[in-house]
């Protein structure tokens, strides 16, 4: 029985419509935090004692300010927020509402994600275009204020990093060379994958015949942490420290970090907060490659190495020994090389991690 009236129509009360043209000069942060209050306390946005009820004058200025969503489960059922701009008496958007500023008219409006396009196509972009730029400033400045302290912690665990990747350098250049060319163990092709194996021999049926053959097969020893640090053609580790620590190096220098950030500019800003996000993306790497080639050091991984070289099975044996402070390597027990451990690394329980959230994260 449709009426002029159908089912979900919404009765808007005067006081809705009311103009109220309070807001001379642009809405404060106080003001929008009230509205997006309200809407969380699931009160009806039409009537938000901010909020006009009528439809604005073709190419009037806006300036959006906010954007909200009604309660979810409102929008699941279908109870949604009439529009000024084109459906004042019916339902109309549940997510993404604009909070709109008319600054000639001296009001705010609650309106549809994007109403006023219809209205004013150019106006709406551009107002969309600045209230993006707004919500980055917003969003970059609380980033780097709110993480100071995270962001030197970051500098500190890099440099902690740092001292350790020179020592895991240094140490394995050592180790390489007393292995491959002191001792000429061709050892890299059984480790190179992490995995060590051993060859074994296994009696196997022939065909349907209760005769037995033996046949030689590679089995699953253990797997090594930090094998890496082995490669002949490995990279130094403290490279990877350059860039992270080039960004956040100049943390030292700045003690008033308050005003350093809101001195710059919106563009300055934001390259340095791209920085920050690049490095610790980059830091976060150089700081896991450092905890993994660390392993090898352990005691959990050169004991594992020490007893698979002793193997009878092992495909490649050689003689491993170690103490808190050196490592032996020899064909057989005698003679072997010592190669002193650093003490920053048995100093370490466990490499240094980065806090700093992401910039996306935050
Ligand atoms: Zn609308």
């Amino acid at each position: 029985m449709p009426t002029s009236k159908s089912d979900n129509y919404i009765e808007i009360p005067e006081e809705a419509r009311r103009v109220k043209a309070v807001f001379h000069t642009r809405p404060s942060d106080q003001h929008i935090s009230d509205i997006k209050q309200w809407i969380r306390d699931g009160n009806p946005a039409f009537l938000n004692p901010y909020h006009t009820h009528t439809k604005p004058p073709a190419n009037s200025s806006l300036v959006y300010r906010g954007e909200f969503d009604l309660l979810e489960k409102d929008v699941k059922a279908g109870r949604l927020a009439p529009c000024p701009c084109c459906s004042p008496n019916h339902g109309k958007y549940g997510r993404k509402g604009k909070i709109a500023w008319f600054p000639d008219e001296h009001v705010i409006r609650l309106l549809g994600p994007d109403c006023y396009k219809a209205i004013d196509r150019e106006g709406h972009e551009q107002a969309i275009e600045e209230f993006r730029k707004e919500e980055r400033r917003e969003h970059e400045v609380r980033y780097l204020l709110g993480n100071e302290e995270k962001l030197r912690l970051t500098l500190k665990a890099l440099m902690d990093g740092l001292e350790l990747a020179k020592a895991l350098d240094e140490f394995g250049a050592v180790l390489r060379k007393k292995i491959y060319d002191t001792m000429n163990l061709d050892l890299w092709p059984h480790i190179n994958k992490g995995q060590l194996h051993l060859n074994q021999k296994r009696n196997e049926f022939i065909g349907w015949s209760s005769e037995t053959t033996e046949v030689d097969v590679i089995v699953d020893y253990a797997k090594i942490g930090g094998y890496r640090l082995l490669n002949p053609e490995t990279k130094a580790l403290a490279a990877l420290f350059n860039q992270p620590l080039d960004a956040f190096q100049f943390l030292d220098g700045v003690a008033d970090w308050n005003s350093f950030v809101t001195g710059k500019t919106d563009e300055e800003r934001h390259q340095l907060a791209s920085l920050f996000s690049n490095a610790r993306k980059a830091g976060t790497n150089a700081l896991d490659r450092v905890a993994d080639a660390k392993k090898l050091v352990s005691h959990e991984t050169l004991a594992t190495l020490r007893a698979w070289g002793r193997h009878p099975d092992c495909p490649y044996p050689f003689c491993l020994d170690f103490d808190e402070t050196k490592v032996s390597v020899g064909r057989s027990v005698f003679p072997v090389v010592s190669i002193k451990i650093p003490e920053i690394l048995s100093a370490y329980d466990s490499v240094p991690t980065m806090h700093l959230p992401g910039i996306k994260e935050a």
